[in-house]
């Protein structure tokens, strides 16, 4: 079934197996000399996936009367009804072209305007409400962009069992950085960690961040180049990271068929990270011509979260506020520059610590750089979703794919602000 695809092939691993294959990738005896020593035999015993899998809940709904609007083609259809069962699509057309099975619980939705669910490509979710809040303002599925102790692991796992609990989740565990901070209690094979004096930094100490995460069951990798833009002591244009030290992170996620994600913002920085084979360019508000060109090449995605960059505007910080009212306006040309380079975008909110932003206002913000209102709502449906992996199964609200709708109270062609408050939101099947 398309909505509960086989576990990932890291889930199939044991912790042991995977650490232990690293540790022969990376010669143990240096690994031994440096003081990060190969995972312990106790530790090793549990199972990447954290213990037996629980079936998948899922619910069978009748959405019926809204206009149905396919952002993979743009289609419009009235009076459209949307059959889900066993929380797929079985059926989505107009009335009376659809087999409407009987006994079904049906959700009216005349006057209303039905999408697929939302996909925010850029979140940290850290606790329940969090995950519900993402939820309820429309993103039925998300990608993490890491969580301080491996929550997203849980929380993906979540969505399965609750599906209105939580997103479904492309998780990404700890954060791939040189000052791990607490994060180093997030697991006993990231303790050695904290002994390393300049942090992170060396090949078998980034390997060993990827190979925990991955250990722990994460879909994707996610580290930096540049400092966080957010924090005013920080300077977002400083590299922490060099094209070589990238390219290690990369590597190391690819042994286990991973992709990375890179938290950027200087065009030299967004160069490494991209030319060292990054899957997805994080925020990149300097990014240039040289670096979209490259990515254009490569395939590579941008998700620029012009939200949490336009969030910094106003701030009680001056630094903040400067920041913000400096890189937006270059992010939204970025953005612009990408879309018609044939860059492909996908829409992240990067909320973090407790503040869930809805992924509604980062579509509008896509439109306001210059899309059209329909590909500033692909950023967030098809885009997102092949950023994801999750082409033919989130992202179209078509036979086949996931029972995960969202109704608005307009068309959000001519307005796009009704994104931000979905009046009703469906998950697998399940009515919020
Ligand atoms: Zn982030």
């Amino acid at each position: 079934m398309c909505v509960d695809p086989a576990p990932p092939p890291s889930a199939r691993l044991t912790r042991r197996g995977v650490l232990a294959a690293s540790a022969a990738l990376a010669g143990t005896a240096g690994a031994l000399a440096s003081g990060i020593g190969p995972a312990s035999a106790a530790s090793g015993a549990a199972t990447a996936a954290g213990g037996a899998r629980r079936p998948a809940r899922t619910g069978d709904l009748v959405v019926e009367g809204g206009t149905l609007l396919d952002p993979g083609t743009g289609d419009v259809v009235e009076d459209a009804v949307v059959v889900i069962r066993d929380g797929v699509i079985r059926a989505a057309g107009r009335r009376g072209r659809v087999d409407v099975p009987e006994g079904t619980p049906r959700l009216d939705a005349h006057g209303r305007w039905v999408l697929p669910g939302l996909v925010d490509a850029h979140i940290h979710i850290n606790t329940m409400s969090e995950a519900a809040d993402a939820l309820r303002q429309g993103a039925t599925s998300a990608r993490s962009g890491s969580t301080n102790f491996y929550q997203d692991i849980a929380v993906r796992e979540l969505a399965r069992q609750a599906p209105e609990l939580a997103p479904r989740l492309t998780a990404a565990g700890v954060f791939v950085t040189p000052d791990l901070g607490d994060t180093v209690l997030g697991d006993p094979d990231l303790v050695p960690l904290a002994r390393l004096k300049g942090g992170v930094r060396s090949a078998e100490a980034l390997r060993r961040v990827v190979d925990v995460n991955v250990a722990r069951g994460a879909d994707v990798i996610k580290t930096r180049v540049n400092p966080r833009a957010g924090l005013a002591e920080q300077d977002p244009l400083e590299q922490v990271y060099s094209h070589e030290q990238l390219s290690e992170i990369v590597a190391a996620a690819k042994r286990h068929g991973k992709g990375v994600l890179c938290h950027s913002y200087s065009e030299q920085g967004c160069h490494d990270a991209v030319t060292a084979g990054i899957r997805s360019l994080e925020h990149g508000a300097f990014v240039g011509e040289r670096t979209l060109a490259e990515m254009r090449r490569r395939g590579t995605f941008f998700t620029p979260t012009l939200g949490a960059i336009a969030g910094m505007i106003g701030s009680d910080d001056p630094v903040l506020d400067e920041r913000g009212r400096t890189y937006l306006p270059l992010l939204k040309k970025a953005a612009l520059a990408a879309h018609r380079m044939g860059v492909r975008l996908a829409a992240g909110t990067d909320s973090s610590g407790g503040v869930v932003d809805p992924i509604g206002g980062e579509v509008e913000l896509m439109h306001s750089a210059g899309l059209s209102a329909l590909d500033a709502l692909r950023t967030a449906t098809t885009g997102a979703a092949e950023l994801l992996g999750l082409t033919g199964t989130v992202g179209r609200p078509v036979r086949g794919f996931a029972g995960d709708l969202v109704l608005v109270s307009g068309d959000p062609l001519a307005d796009l602000s009704v994104l931000r408050a979905p009046t009703r939101v469906v998950h697998a099947g399940i009515a919020l």
